[in-house]
């Protein structure tokens, strides 16, 4: 496996992959890679004959008072996670080669960025379209792998593929959890063991709003007040959202009579975590 860190690299070498034939995953992560981002690996390992896992924390989708200086990055980490799970290149670039300072084109959406995190996090999503425009012009896949995890950003990045005809299949992947139901992050190591403790809130609460749909309730409202409850009783918690919205719309939903997609982003602490469950009716 090879660590890549500039453009020109990256695309000689899959010029020469596509030359023999050869088809191409891409995992595009933040690097910090745990279990949940392996579950990607494996799968584009399963599916294509080379993968290219590319591990860049961008700048561009965080805000001024997000936590982009913090974020925690370990390459030696990855590089041993990708190699064990059979990638082929580790796209590592630093913030330069991604935007050199006359940087000035954006790839924006005007639908399904607006609601969910896209209210507290309103440059978040221009930022992830535009580093994945980017990555998939850089490395031409095939198929190109996503958490259910940021089940936003995987109905934005499939509209997106869509609707500025990307040659590509954007693959969806499960949510993998910590045994006890704690969605893997990376901004998990954030958590004290008296937030950890606190942050299965988060799974706790979604079990039984899903529970209670899978019972018979159809009243959105309802299953969100039930949630929201759950939660508001973790002294540590705070709430920003809790919502059920059409899926992959991303539209409000009075009534649960279709496919939706129910999400939750909660401050533990000064943590702020997502997790989401769906349901295809
Ligand atoms: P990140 O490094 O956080 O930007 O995540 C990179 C990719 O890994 C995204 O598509 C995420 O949705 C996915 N991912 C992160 N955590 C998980 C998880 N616990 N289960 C499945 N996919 C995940």
């Amino acid at each position: 496996m090879k660590i890549v860190d500039n453009v020109k690299e990256i695309r000689n070498i899959v010029k020469e992959w596509k030359a023999d034939g050869l088809t191409v995953g891409l995992v595009p992560t933040m690097g910090y890679l745990h279990e949940g981002h392996k579950s990607l690996i494996d799968r584009a390992v399963a599916e294509n004959d080379r993968v290219v896992v590319s591990d860049f924390v961008n700048p561009m989708q965080f805000g001024p008072k997000e936590d982009l200086a913090t974020y925690p990055r370990d390459l030696e980490m990855d590089s041993a996670l990708c190699e064990a799970a059979g990638a082929h290149i580790i796209f590592h670039p630093e913030p330069d080669e991604m935007y050199h300072d006359d940087f000035s084109s954006f790839v924006d959406m005007n639908t399904l960025t607006s609601g969910l995190c896209g209210k507290t996090r309103p440059i978040h999503f221009r930022g992830v379209c535009t580093v994945l425009a980017k990555l998939f012009n850089i490395v031409q896949p095939d198929k190109a792998y996503f958490g259910q995890k940021d089940a936003q950003q995987l109905a934005v990045v499939t509209h997106m593929v869509n609707d500025l005809n990307f040659n590509l299949e954007i693959i969806g992947c499960p949510i993998i959890r910590e045994k006890d139901g704690l969605a893997k992050s990376s901004r998990n190591t954030y958590l004290s063991v008296e937030e950890r403790q606190a942050a299965l809130v988060l799974s706790k609460s979604l079990k039984n709003g899903k529970a209670l749909i899978e019972s018979g309730e159809t009243n959105a409202k309802k299953v969100i007040k039930s949630i929201y409850d759950e939660i508001s009783a973790e002294p540590l918690a705070k709430i920003d959202y809790v919502e059920i919205v059409s899926w992959p719309t991303l539209e409000e939903v009075d009534t649960i009579d279709s496919d939706i997609l129910c999400a939750i982003a909660v401050y533990i602490g000064k943590v702020r975590l997502i997790d989401n469950f769906i349901i295809k009716k």
